[in-house]
């Protein structure tokens, strides 16, 4: 019994000691913020050291042509197909569900105008276009801006194909697009549990979020 108390008695003369410690760490602590922001001069000048961005796409899917008004599913610029499976994504491009999403997260980070303003789907010159070229676009306009992309992680939503066994080729195509190694971008794939639109195969999805960092 008397072990208890001896305990108490110490940690609460312990306590005024502490006091002073942790007062004494918050001015170190406002002392490095100047430092974060004039790191190489450059972040109070340009903007931000580091900007986030988060897209966001569906399409809907119906029979692939000439059954209907889908085109072949390509995703991550990979084509995906399954025995019995015969539906596509309906858009005036290819229809690339998660290029469209990493390309409005780049954007979006940036703080610049989506996908749909920059490249309208009523304009007739992206008819089919490979979506590859507007990530690309994407890229140009973050290294313009003075900035380089420190990673990316994405999830596609989709009830099948399952995407598990071309996952590494996106990545690698992700990569090579953003011109950053292969640890730097992430793929999951994930199925709606066959309830709703996506989960009806009547839809497909991407997130994705990407982080940059000035140059
Ligand atoms: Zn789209």
């Amino acid at each position: 019994m008397a072990k208890p108390k001896t305990a108490k008695r110490t940690t609460t003369s312990k306590r005024p000691a502490t006091k002073p410690d942790a007062r004494s760490a918050a001015p170190k602590a406002k002392k490095s913020a100047p430092k974060a922001q004039n790191s190489r001069g450059r972040a109070a000048a340009g903007g931000p050291s580091l900007r986030i961005g988060h897209g966001w796409d569906l399409h809907r899917l119906e029979p692939i042509a000439p059954a209907g008004p889908g085109r072949p599913l390509v995703i991550g610029g990979i084509k995906l197909e399954e025995p019995g499976f015969d539906r596509g994504p309906v858009a005036r491009s290819d229809g690339d569900v998660l290029l469209h999403a990493v390309t409005d997260a780049l954007l979006g980070a940036l703080g610049m105008p989506d996908i749909g303003q920059l490249f309208p789907d009523t304009d007739e010159r992206h008819e089919g276009q490979d979506s590859r070229l507007f990530v690309t676009a994407a890229v140009e306009r973050v290294t313009r801006a003075g900035y380089r992309i420190v990673n990316l992680d994405t999830t596609v939503v989709l009830q099948r194909p399952k995407i598990g066994p071309v996952k590494e080729r996106i990545r690698m195509n992700l990569a090579k697009m953003l011109g950053v190694g292969t640890d730097r971008v992430n793929i999951k794939g994930k199925t709606h549990e066959r309830v709703d639109a996506v989960g009806e195969s009547r839809a497909v999805e991407a997130h994705a979020v990407v982080i940059m960092e000035r140059v």
